[in-house]
């Protein structure tokens, strides 16, 4: 109740005095809180989780977006990926075979000179299917690692043995006469814990690219030695070279160096993904050193079987 003149400084009042009547002239009746304005708090909390909730909704929104974002660009990536692979394996998959059809219908015609051609013809044509299952091999393997569906059977194995099955497979790729192949197994190495056939296709893909890389005479060495607790396998060719900002990136999913389809040393650009796959499924790692014009340096790096193991020298 405000007495005549009185002014209500102290509190605050959300509804304007009112004359007290006619009974009470010059008073008025004022109705107001004396700390703070509740109201005003209550609209101002009110206000601020408004304001909150919007910018938790913008945010959440904006997070949405880049991950929706990010998938479609995966998805964008992962169909271009499908298109360029399947392109390049097609084309990889007619070279060999129509050389194949050539060499049998010449053949099956009877249009050869004598027994010499006649053996000529047909270890060409040995070769290019030889060719063809290591693509499909390759290509076989990797898709298997794409899907994570690679079952490694990991038992002891001797490096020296390793190396000697990727060469016999290679056959006599590269013991012909353009090809002088340098083979160093360094005695009593450690045994290492792997998967053989996995391992010996990591290798066969390096001796495979050190024999394909290398134009002429060709130099090739394939090494073994202990390097603490690991074995490393290096095969070192006298080839073309790969530029320093192509090194990296050689080991990605069909990433050639030369990516014309043109090009004239085959493959699919899926033999190093392979083998890092491989390799890193193994414990190890796998590194290049070259120099474009001169050659280079493939090294993988495997685990010895166990610290205190015996040394294998079959
Ligand atoms: P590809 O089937 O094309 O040989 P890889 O995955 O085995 O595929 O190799 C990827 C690319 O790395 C090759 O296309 C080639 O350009 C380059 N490369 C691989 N090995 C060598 C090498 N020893 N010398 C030069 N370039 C190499």
């Amino acid at each position: 109740v405000l007495a005549p003149g009185e002014a209500a400084t102290t509190i605050k009042m959300p509804v304007p005095p009112q004359d007290a009547g006619e009974l009470l002239p010059g008073w008025r009746l004022a109705l107001g809180f004396r700390d703070g304005d509740p109201l005003a708090e209550a609209s101002a909390r009110q206000a601020r989780f408004y304001l909150w909730m919007g910018v938790g909704v913008v945010a959440i929104i904006g997070v949405l977006a880049v991950m929706v974002a990010r998938y479609v660009a995966e998805q964008v990536r992962l169909a271009r990926m499908k298109n360029e692979l399947v392109s390049t394996v097609s084309h990889e998959l007619k070279t060999p075979l129509a050389s194949m059809r050539v060499l049998l219908d010449t053949l099956s015609a009877g249009r050869y000179r004598d027994e010499a051609q006649l053996r000529r013809y047909l270890h060409l044509a040995t070769k290019e299917n030889a060719r063809l299952s290591q693509l499909i091999e390759n290509f076989l393997v990797f898709s298997r690692l794409e899907r994570g569906q690679q079952q490694f059977r990991f038992t002891e194995l001797s490096p020296q043995e390793l190396v000697r099955t990727a060469l016999d497979a290679l056959g006599e790729k590269l013991t012909g006469p353009s090809c002088r192949l340098n083979t160093q197994l360094a005695p009593d190495l450690p045994a290492i814990r792997g998967d053989a056939d996995a391992l010996a296709t990591v290798l066969v893909n390096l001796l495979d690219n050190a024999y394909k890389y290398t134009n002429g005479e060709k130099h090739i060495a394939v090494r073994a030695y202990a390097e603490g607790e690991q074995v490393v396998f290096a095969v070192t060719d006298s080839g073309i070279g790969i530029a320093p900002d192509e090194q990296r990136r050689i080991f990605d999913r069909i990433y050639q160096v030369d990516q014309s389809l043109t090009r004239q040393r085959g493959g699919c650009g899926l033999g190093l993904s392979i083998v890092q796959s491989i390799v890193r499924a193994h414990g190890g790692a796998v590194e290049v050193t070259s120099e474009p014009g001169k050659g280079s340096t493939f090294r993988v790096r495997i685990p010895v079987a166990n610290q205190n193991a015996q040394t294998v020298n079959r």
